[in-house]
């Protein structure tokens, strides 16, 4: 990975700066200048892209601090491989790809269940690239679940997972489901999806409605977040399109 950003860093001839987080952005006054706080310092430029990813940061539930198992307690964004998981019960929350995935890995292995709010519809794993991220703008509210890409609940039933409805809350070594039955998991995993990476921009940034990667702040740009443009470019095939508009309006700028 590192050999493949410096051929990209000499072919389009930039300098990455490392290990430099953006932690703020203000605009001061009416001028074209854009003050972006970051941790090496204020850099004050024309134009800014947001590429910080849609889906940068674990979201766990409130609950999850409260829970205490003998095994582990882990996301989903540090599961690599299932000898990981010490115990030989496990519990994933959340039926959306990430917990169906690992449900799958684990069941070969362990005694998995699988805690499921909402049951989303079922593709086939060839339909990614046109079927991902088919949801409604995040600041239009009614957000549509992601549909399940390959392997469905049906399936994962036959191979032994056993699904239940959503965890409402836990207490200690035990958690409590929506249908107000209870169990004591060995492990648990947290496939709670992410948050998005766009908390250093100011909240002025976020209106509703799709913006192609633009923003009321001029010279604000923002890639790859279907709130700020379309469905789909929270995607490696469809980020390019809003890298694209935004290299073209950044060269239209006046
Ligand atoms: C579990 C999972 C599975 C996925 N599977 C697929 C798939 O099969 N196919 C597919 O097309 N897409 C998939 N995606 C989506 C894909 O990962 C994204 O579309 C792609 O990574 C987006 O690229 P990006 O450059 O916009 O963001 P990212 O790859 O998220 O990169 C954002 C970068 O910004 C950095 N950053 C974050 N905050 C700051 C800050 N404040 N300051 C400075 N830097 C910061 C991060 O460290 C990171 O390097 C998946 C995503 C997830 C979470």
């Amino acid at each position: 990975m590192v050999d493949y950003l410096k051929v990209v860093e000499a072919a389009i001839g930039v300098e990455t700066a490392w290990g430099i987080r953006a932690t703020g952005l203000e605009r001061r006054g009416d001028g074209p200048t854009l003050h972006l706080a970051t941790t090496a310092g204020e850099v004050q430029t024309r134009n800014i892209v947001c590429a910080t990813g849609a889906a940068a940061r674990p979201r766990l539930p409130e609950w999850a601090t409260a829970l205490s198992v003998p095994g582990v307690a882990i996301h989903s964004s540090s599961y690599h491989y299932p000898r990981q998981i010490p115990t030989q019960d496990v519990l994933i929350i959340g039926g959306g790809n990430s917990g169906l995935q690992i449900a799958r890995e684990l069941a070969a292995f362990h005694t998995v269940t699988l805690a499921v709010r909402t049951r989303r519809g079922h593709r086939p794993l060839a339909s990614y690239a046109s079927s991902a991220g088919q949801r409604r703008p995040l600041f239009g509210g009614d957000r549509r679940p992601e549909p399940v890409f390959g392997d469905n609940y049906e399936r994962l039933q036959h191979a032994g997972v056993h699904i239940t409805p959503a965890v409402t809350h836990a207490r200690g070594g035990e958690v409590t489901f929506e249908d107000a039955t209870t169990a004591s998991p060995g492990s648990v995993i947290f496939a709670t999806g992410y948050l998005p990476g766009d908390d250093w921009v100011p909240d002025e940034a976020r209106t509703p409605g799709p913006r192609r990667a633009t923003t009321p702040i001029p010279g604000l740009f923002v890639a790859g977040f279907p709130q700020y443009s379309r469905r789909g470019v929270d995607t490696i095939s469809g980020v390019s399109a809003d890298a694209t508009a935004i290299a073209r309006h950044i060269i239209d700028r006046p």
